[in-house]
């Protein structure tokens, strides 16, 4: 296939839901369903024995079957192992999330034909080893990930599509200043953007990997079970059928009460069955500290931009969760703004990776680019040191965040002893001073330092960011002559053997037994 016919593919992989879609032959983007005619298929993962099933029937199977279902790999993300064992096997979230990949992967294919280059979305507040992990979970669906982007940029740049901001339509002069306020399953995040005709320009993010419509759900399971206890005495949480089910119930629940003042939720459990009514009012007081959580976030965002809620022109709300009536009296009564909804809430994401996309295929043939992205880095870098008194181990910040990005820093390291032939850095990344407290990127070894260098040489390690928010590390000795090598090793990251094993699996499956 030449790169003429190749199409541009973009993926919001969701904790709960994932989208595919393309660009038309006119460039817009479109949503792809998957075989069972839905625009968005469930990011579940039913394990039955050799088959594996994913999507709709995947999210049925959870009220039967749930030790063998596997839900939300995506809050797992950058841990070693997916927190729930299936069949007996401890499988990381990357794996999981493959599978999920794999099927829309498949799905596309029957419509479309063979492509393997995509696009794929990752929360803004992702860190790197969370952003390298959604890399090898496409890998290891068998595509070829071009890039990754943030999703509120990816939202974004939906709407400026949608608006008409593109490189023949969008005016240089006029800068719309954007807030993408992005509420999906499991995770939340706040980003301030600037949109210059056809420039995207980040200038501040931050979020909650831990904070989505999950929580919400996970509320309202807890006020019906609270109900349930005090009519029957007995805990529908405790047995995994029964607390599957009522889940299920309960996320229906609370999509009635985002249009209706009532929703009444059956619960099942040791013979016992009632319907127990929740009202909207109920519902919202159990979540007022979880809205709260993202006003906060919203403010603390907007102060980091350096901007006023004056200085905004917008608040786009993106991701299904926005659907709730408390999130959208909250923006509107925090931003003094009519929230935007104006791009799909489901399928923005989808939509602005695949004209991401687009652009990444056409700078390959050679076309000027459409627009143009700026983003800035979620967490501060830094490398760890020993306090000298206190003998912590402190974070020393090189990159703090929302330093607009690509960016490189360089740290200048001594050798402690004569003939000294390797340097350990650790590389973390986090706000606090302390490394402990900070998420661990890896390990980088210079090895084959020149011999006989003296104690207290210089040994300068170069950090760069790429627009896409991965790290490299790079490593310079003066006067070295001979090749020092370096090697990074990543916390919780998969063996590129495993990587290989994984893909040949995963994308090997068959329809057949791949539904
Ligand atoms: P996303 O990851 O953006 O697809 O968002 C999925 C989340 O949105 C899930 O937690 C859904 O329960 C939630 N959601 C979708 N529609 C609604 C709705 N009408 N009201 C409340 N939550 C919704």
């Amino acid at each position: 296939m030449t790169s003429e016919f190749t199409p541009a593919i973009g993926i919001d992989l969701g904790t709960t839901f994932s989208v595919l879609a393309r660009l038309d032959d006119k460039g817009r983007p479109t949503t792809l369903v998957n075989a069972e005619g839905e625009r968005s298929t469930p990011s579940v993962v039913l394990f039955d024995n050799d088959e594996v099933v994913v999507g709709r029937e995947a999210l049925k199977a959870m009220a039967t079957e749930p030790t063998k279902v596997a839900d939300g790999s995506k809050r797992d993300m950058g841990q070693r192992v997916y927190h729930k064992v299936i069949n007996g096997k401890q499988y990381p979230p990357e794996v999981i999330a493959a599978f999920v990949l794999n099927k829309l992967r498949v799905d596309a294919i029957s419509q479309i034909g063979p492509f393997s280059k995509v696009v794929i979305t990752v929360p803004a507040y992702f860190d790197e080893v969370r952003r390298k992990a959604t890399q090898d979970a496409g890998y290891m669906a068998g595509f070829e990930v071009m890039d990754i982007i943030n999703e509120p940029t990816a939202a974004a740049i939906a709407f400026g599509f949608h608006q008409g901001f593109s490189r023949d339509h969008g005016s240089p002069d006029q800068t719309h200043r954007v807030m993408v306020y992005d509420l999906g399953g499991g995770t939340f995040d706040v980003t301030v953007m600037e949109i210059t005709g056809s420039r995207y320009t980040t200038l501040a993010t931050d979020g909650d990997v831990q904070l989505g419509g999950y929580d919400w759900d996970q509320r309202l399971v807890d006020l019906v079970a609270e109900a349930f206890i005090r009519q029957h005495f007995c805990d529908p949480r405790e047995d995994p059928i029964a607390a599957g089910k009522l889940w299920r119930e309960c996320e229906d629940a609370k999509r009635t009460l985002s249009t209706r003042p009532k929703a009444s939720v059956p619960c099942d459990y040791r013979g016992f069955s009632s319907r127990i009514e929740i009202t909207r009012e109920q519902f919202e007081e159990a979540t007022r500290d979880l809205v709260d959580r993202t006003r906060f976030t919203m403010c603390q965002t907007l102060k980091a931009a350096g901007l006023d809620w004056n200085d905004l022109d917008r608040v786009l709300l993106t991701g299904g969760s926005t659907r709730m009536p408390m999130v959208r009296a909250m923006v509107r009564q925090v931003s003094g703004k009519e929230p935007d909804t104006s791009v799909a809430a489901d399928e923005a994401v989808a939509h602005g990776a695949a004209l991401r996309a687009g652009l990444l295929l056409d700078k390959a043939r050679g076309k000027p680019p459409a627009f143009h992205i700026r983003n800035v880095n979620s967490h501060s870098l830094g490398v760890v040191g020993l306090d000298p008194t206190t003998k912590r181990r402190r974070n020393g910040i090189l990159i703090p965040r929302n330093t607009p990005i690509p960016v490189t820093a360089k740290r200048v390291f001594k050798t402690q002893k004569e003939n000294q032939r390797s340097v350990l850095v650790e590389v973390v990344e986090g706000e606090s001073a302390s490394a402990d407290e900070c998420t661990t990127v890896g390990r980088c070894t210079i090895k084959n330092l020149p011999l006989h260098l003296p104690a207290g040489s210089p040994v300068e390690v170069q950090f760069h960011y790429s627009p896409n928010g991965r790290l490299k590390v790079r490593v310079n000795v003066p006067h070295a002559d001979s090749e020092i090598e370096t090697e990074f090793t990543r916390e919780n990251s998969l063996p590129k053997e495993h990587l290989d094993g994984w893909r040949r699996y995963i994308s090997g499956l068959e329809p057949t037994n791949y539904r």
